[in-house]
């Protein structure tokens, strides 16, 4: 059987079932097989007769779930894998100078002119920009955000 965990909602899945937590409670579950340092309890789960714990190594990080019958007699420790946490897709805005150093200037340099990124840092600075190529730099913008998934927004 395959076990993996979802850090974020603390929900275990048990192949394709998920077990959601019933309690989120911090103890320490014995040892850890691979450092022998401490475990702690991330989350408690019922699944028919049995709980499962699933715990943490505040050592070396390693993740388990602890298997309990009715009576809390331990039954078996099991490895668990932790699903990926959805990263949202939402596009990173850039709205200020600070933001706009840090973009690689390889990737300004990709969509828009010298004079272009000029008026970009000019702008972003409260400066005063070179009107023109300010106006030439918006209108390049959405292609900007299309290529990096950056969208500039001053
Ligand atoms: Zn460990």
């Amino acid at each position: 059987m395959e076990y993996s965990y979802d850090l974020k909602g603390n929900n275990l899945y048990i192949e394709e079932n998920r077990i959601p937590a019933y309690s989120l409670e911090e103890n320490e579950i014995g040892n850890c097989t691979s450092c022998d340092s401490i475990l702690m309890s991330l989350s408690y789960h019922a699944a028919g007769e049995r709980t499962l714990v699933v715990t943490k190594c505040i050592s070396c990080g390693a993740f388990y779930a602890n298997v309990y019958d009715s009576g809390w007699n331990w039954v078996d420790e099991v490895q668990v894998s932790l699903l990926p946490i959805p990263i949202p897709i939402s596009n990173q805005i850039i709205d200020d100078w600070k933001g706009l150093e840090a973009i690689p200037i390889k990737k300004l340099e990709a969509v828009f002119s010298r004079g272009e990124i000029e008026a970009l840092f000019a702008r972003a600075k409260d400066e005063t920009p070179t009107r023109q190529y300010l106006y030439r730099a918006r209108k390049k913008y959405k292609l900007f955000e299309e290529i990096f998934d950056i969208e500039l927004a001053f």
